[in-house]
């Protein structure tokens, strides 16, 4: 196949997940991501002593791709299943929450997607500012104003509000379809215990006004040593208390948790916060992926199909699938100009 150079911006599961699409196909991709590791909001948080999923907690399947994917994962060891009791507590009563297969990344979330990047050309700490146009090609450029490189083609994939930014001036269209699927923030606090609190579950959904999740991260397989809680705030309440100091956010979100699970009488020894500014979208577009053929870029993610990591798999793969399509094109064009010269 003719090279057809494509640039991903975002090392999440969609970006990675269209980027080993690309790459399967024999098409020349670049991958290019922000922060110094790939994951996205599948990484965990390592500090102190604590090694925690503070994004995604588990992930489900039901699309036979994603499916396939998730066997592979499972036969070479990096997910396994969940098998903790979850919980809805209501009032204080613990139910049962439902009996869905849930699946975790061994030893944490981020191995779930290590195999994707394996063997992917990838720039980490490479944010890029914004993109340019020029001569049939989009150009990365960085914050300093430095070129990344032309592309053919690109595949944005990051959350909504961030492509809606890089895309406004090049593709204003795929932009404003962006806009319409902006994600909510979510606080995140870890706390570690000395002592076990023998509490009868290892997740709950929680509706109480402040937080919307909790989970013992320590019980989940493949983790051990402290025993280690992780909080989720509701979405609406992290989206008030965005702006608040981190100590007042984070003795509110533990003062409910220790109500929530009747332990109001101890304190935790180690006490960590995080801010995720896009957390999940609130209303997905309900399309695969945004895409324009004539340009030859796209955007992924999550916030296009729905708030989790299946979606943003599927999401990346059918941007893979398009890009795939017209690297194809480029090169049939490509034959058919070599052959009308040789004739
Ligand atoms: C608190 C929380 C809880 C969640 N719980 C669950 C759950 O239990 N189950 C579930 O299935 N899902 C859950 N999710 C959602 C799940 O994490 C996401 O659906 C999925 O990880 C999104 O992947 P993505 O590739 O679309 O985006 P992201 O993971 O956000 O990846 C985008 C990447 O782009 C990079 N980037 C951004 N801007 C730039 C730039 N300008 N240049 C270069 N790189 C850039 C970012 O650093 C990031 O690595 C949760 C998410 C959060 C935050």
């Amino acid at each position: 196949m003719a090279e057809t150079r494509v640039a991903v911006i975002g090392a999440g599961m969609a970006g990675l997940a269209c980027a080993r699409r690309l790459s399967e196909s024999g098409v020349a991709v670049t991958v290019f991501e922000a922060e110094a590791l790939p994951g996205g909001r599948m990484r965990c948080h390592a500090c102190e002593a604590l090694l925690v999923d503070h994004g995604a907690q588990y992930f489900t399947a039901s699309d036979p791709r994603f499916r396939s994917w998730l066997t592979e994962q499972l036969g070479a060891g990096r997910v396994t299943q969940w098998h903790g009791r979850i919980v809805v507590l209501r009032e204080g009563a613990a139910e049962t929450a439902d009996f869905r297969m849930r699946y975790v990344g061994v030893p944490n979330m981020e191995s779930a997607i290590s195999s994707l990047a394996g063997g992917i050309d990838l720039r980490l700490g490479s944010p890029v500012a914004s993109l340019r146009r020029e001569a049939g090609e989009t150009e990365l450029i960085d914050a300093d104003g430095r070129s990344l490189g032309r592309f053919r083609s690109v595949a944005v994939a990051v959350p909504a509000q961030q492509a809606a930014t890089l895309l406004a001036d090049i593709a204003p269209a795929l932009a404003g379809d962006a806009r319409q699927a902006p994600l909510s923030p979510c606080w995140a606090v870890m706390l570690g215990f000395r002592d076990r609190l023998r509490v009868g579950f290892e997740g709950a959904f929680i509706e109480d006004g402040v937080l919307s999740w909790i989970a013992r991260n320590d019980a989940k397989p493949g983790r051990d040593g402290t025993e280690t809680w992780l909080l989720h705030a509701a979405a609406g309440w992290s989206e008030e208390h965005r702006d608040k100091p981190e100590a007042e956010v984070a003795a509110i979100m533990t003062d409910a948790f220790l109500r929530a699970i009747g332990r109001q009488d101890i304190t935790p020894d180690v006490s960590l916060i995080h801010f995720w500014p896009y957390a999940q979208p609130l209303a997905p577009l309900g399309k695969p992926c945004l895409y324009d053929p004539v340009l030859g870029i796209g955007a992924c993610g999550d916030w296009c199909l729905g708030s989790r990591v299946e979606s943003a798999y599927i999401s990346g793969l059918e941007l893979g699938d398009r890009l795939v399509a017209l690297s194809e094109q480029d090169a049939a064009t490509t034959r058919r100009a070599g052959a009308g010269q040789n004739g």
